[in-house]
């Protein structure tokens, strides 16, 4: 069986001052632990020469795309509100693009070693955030949620040093593209108004073709973003790391870390262990995308006529509040089954939140349950009475049950997922990541996966 893999590096066009050309460094004993079969087949790859020595090689870094040699990109970004004038993928590796019906994807090792980039790290994966995402990104798939995908996760063989020895991994991911925030940050930061025009046109060629210049790219992002972190909230995931390097133009989920899916609902969840302050919990979530955007606008001033474009850019990124509020009570309605949710229901969605907050109740189940037709909080009178104006608003079950998934990639069963893998079992990763791809109408025999966590069992806190 032989690899057919038809990458081109469009990416490369823009320039040298884009990127770096850059080879993975080689692994010692490369092993394919999972691929995606399905995705493979809709990029038009044939799964049996990915799983061929030659696939391997390509998956692992060992051989590098015939084509072209593999870039590592470049950007900056606002870490938790800080300006970092450089960053870039520091362990990751652009293979190429893959041209599909669908269109453009962009082909990606995470963990294939160290690149100009890497500052002080060393380049390199484990093995347990590379399951995370490979989980994760598949189920907001699954959920219907704009995002990155993961193809393959293969072993390296190699140990990789963290609070201690873990076994490495390295992630094949596919994404619309890998341009961020961040990037336009890079260049506007510079002065580098040439290459800002460049990115531009390249970004807006990409993804918004209808866009007539940046003005009208910025409304693009502003929108995608809105539409994206409110259905992020209508499932209660929290990015955890919505720095503007982890903020992609495309408008798909990127990134993911020290992410989290809530049990127990509370707005002012916070998994992530590096979020020490609570910048990215669960509720500041969209006020974060807000800022983010307008660190957009800024970069894309000096090619929207400078100073004389901020009340025009100001607006455009201000219009992020209602399209956010729209999209919030589009998915929120959606869970109480309501056709046509207007502002006048909004009240009736606190209030419920109100009451799973003061009951200590599991998101997702609280909305399943509803779906399903039984009362998820039998000893509370506040829930009795919010149920009472619920049902004069006369709910849809059909609406609820594609709203309200019965799955998701609860944190305690990816913990155990990733455990089990690193004492040799890929068996709990696997199981799981079948059950997530039918979230709204799981196998049977999955039931368990639907229960929140044990006391004994609950994660407080993610790593990445
Ligand atoms: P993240 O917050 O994971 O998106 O990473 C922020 C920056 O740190 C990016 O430029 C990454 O490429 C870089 N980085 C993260 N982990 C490593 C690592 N193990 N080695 C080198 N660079 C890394
Ligand atoms: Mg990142
Ligand atoms: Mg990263």
């Amino acid at each position: 069986m032989t690899l057919h893999l038809p990458l081109t590096q469009s990416y490369a066009t823009l320039g040298p001052r884009f990127y770096h050309a850059q080879q993975a460094q080689p692994v010692k004993a490369p092993e394919l632990l999972l691929l995606n079969e399905g995705l493979a087949r809709d990029l038009g790859l044939d799964p049996e020469g990915l799983k061929s020595a030659d696939g391997v090689a390509l998956l692992s870094g060992n051989a590098p795309p015939p084509q072209h040699s593999p870039i590592a990109q470049v950007y900056a970004g606002h870490q938790f509100g800080g300006w970092s004038p450089q960053l870039g993928d520091g362990r990751a590796l652009l293979l190429g693009e893959i041209e599909t019906p669908r269109g453009t994807f962009d082909v990606q090792l995470k963990g294939s070693g160290r690149t100009p980039y890497s500052r002080n790290g060393d380049g390199r994966a484990w093995l347990g955030p590379v399951l995370r995402e490979f989980i994760v990104s598949e189920a907001m798939h699954a959920l219907g949620v704009p995002t990155t995908r993961a193809l393959a996760a293969v072993a390296t063989g190699e140990m990789v040093q963290r609070e201690r020895a873990y076994p490495g991994a390295i992630l094949t991911r596919v994404a619309a593209s890998h341009i961020r925030v961040g990037t336009f940050q890079y260049f506007a930061a510079r002065g580098d108004t040439e290459a800002l025009e460049a990115l531009t046109a390249y970004a807006i060629r990409r993804h918004y073709p209808e866009a007539g210049g940046p003005m009208e790219f910025l409304s693009a992002v502003v929108e995608a973003q809105a539409r994206l972190i409110a259905q992020w909230m209508s499932l209660g995931f929290i990015h955890g790391v919505m720095n503007t390097d982890n903020m992609a133009i495309s408008g798909q989920t990127i990134d993911y870390g020290p992410c989290a899916f809530i049990d127990t609902y509370h707005p002012q969840t916070v998994y992530s262990s590096i979020d020490r302050m609570g910048r990215y919990a669960y509720d500041r979530q969209a006020q974060i995308g807000g800022w983010n955007l307008a660190q957009l606008a800024s970069a894309l001033l000096p090619i929207m006529g400078g100073e004389e474009a901020i009340p025009e850019a100001t607006e455009r990124v201000n219009v992020f509040r209602d399209s956010y509020q729209q999209a919030y009570l589009a998915r929120f309605g959606a869970k109480l089954g309501l056709a046509d949710p207007t502002a006048d229901d909004l009240p009736l969605i606190t209030e419920l939140l109100e009451i799973m907050t003061a009951e200590a109740a599991d998101f997702t189940n609280s909305f399943r349950a509803l779906t399903e037709g039984y009362n998820p909080l039998p000893d509370s009178l506040a829930f009795a009475a919010w149920h009472g104006k619920w049902q004069a608003r006369a709910p849809a079950r059909e609406i609820m049950a594609t709203a309200n998934p019965a799955i998701i990639p609860r944190n305690h069963r990816i913990e155990e997922a990733i455990q089990a893998a690193v004492a040799g079992s890929l068996a709990p990763a696997t199981r799981l990541i079948e059950a997530l791809a039918h979230p709204h109408d799981p196998p049977e025999g999955t039931e368990d996966l639907r229960l929140p966590p044990e006391p004994h069992e609950v994660v407080a806190a993610t790593f990445c």
